[in-house]
């Protein structure tokens, strides 16, 4: 098996196969993000791609989940892709489940008859980065997508039968923005009305441009206290019908899951007696943070 530079999947696709289709990210422009800063975006041809699989079937055919990589492989022409679907569900008999990252301009390129042919051959998961829904911010952060587009690529890809997971970021609008971020998120959330939503908080790397924004104090990171009493203030206000949250991430101070609607009272009622006391023994040290 090939891979080439770092690989990233989402947690929940850890013992999953991962299968680099595409090398890097086509939009690579998040002012927070160095997963692929190192790598140009490319396609990689499909003899190179069954190739990879016919070897991982060389040695053992059971793969009951498969996530294709990288960034958002989801750009990826649909012809394509239905191929390596094929090639997949030829070539292992028990996969169950096939996970994509994909940018709202990936979901909103195809048409929903694509989308629906990607999910009737076997693509289960959709993993969409949203990180805010306040548009000032969005913009800020270089996500190349508006608000009502991130809505728009939300929606088609349930309509097209694909379970969507996104995730947003605690933190992003620093301690000048928090409200706007918390309230905009969810109510972009309310509209799309995820299966799985993900937080992670905010979290620097060296050679970030939101790092070099904290250098010149054009951002202030907020304090963990504050960070998750912006977790509170997006939690009121979501309104989901049936979401599996997870907010248990390395990057998180304090893990909170559950299902939404159902558990939302619950996890407000954690953070709000973390908040009330300040115990900082409730929070995962910042040595322990990763992303
Ligand atoms: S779209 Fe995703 S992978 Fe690409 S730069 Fe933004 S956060 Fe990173």
């Amino acid at each position: 098996m090939r891979y080439e530079g770092a690989v990233y999947r989402p947690p929940s696709e850890a013992k999953s196969l991962i299968i680099q289709v595409t090398l890097g990210c086509s939009h690579n422009q998040c002012i927070f993000c160095v997963s692929y800063l190192d790598k140009k975006f490319r396609e990689r041809e499909l003899e190179d791609i069954y190739a990879d699989i016919d070897e991982v079937a060389s040695h053992y055919r059971g793969v009951e989940r498969v996530f294709l990589a990288d960034g958002d492989a989801l750009v990826m022409k649909t012809d394509k892709l239905l191929k390596i679907l094929e090639k997949l569900y030829n070539t292992f008999p028990q996969v169950e489940r096939v996970g994509i990252y994909a940018t709202p301009h990936d979901i909103l390129e195809k048409d929903l008859e694509e989308l629906t042919s990607l999910k009737e051959a076997g693509l289960t998961i959709v993993y969409l980065g949203v990180e805010s829904g306040n548009e000032e911010l969005l913009k800020w952060m270089r996500k190349g997508a508006t608000r009502q587009e991130i809505i728009d690529a939300g929606k088609k890809a349930r309509q097209a039968g694909l379970i969507l997971s996104v995730t947003v970021i605690n933190g992003i609008g620093g301690r000048e923005k928090m409200a706007d971020h918390a309230i905009d998120t969810a109510t972009l959330l309310n509209e799309i009305d995820p299966e799985y939503l993900g937080l992670l908080t905010l979290m620097v790397p060296e050679g970030t441009t939101i790092a070099r924004k904290i250098q010149k104090g054009e951002f202030e990171m907020p304090e963990p206290w504050e960070m998750l009493a912006e977790i509170e203030m997006m939690l009121e206000p979501l309104e989901l019908s049936n979401c599996v949250f997870r907010c248990n991430h390395a990057s998180n101070y304090l893990p909170l899951k559950g299902t939404l609607p159902q558990d939302k009272e619950k996890l407000l009622e954690s953070l709000r007696s973390v908040l009330r006391t300040k115990d900082t023994r409730h929070l995962r040290p910042e040595y322990l943070r990763a992303l």
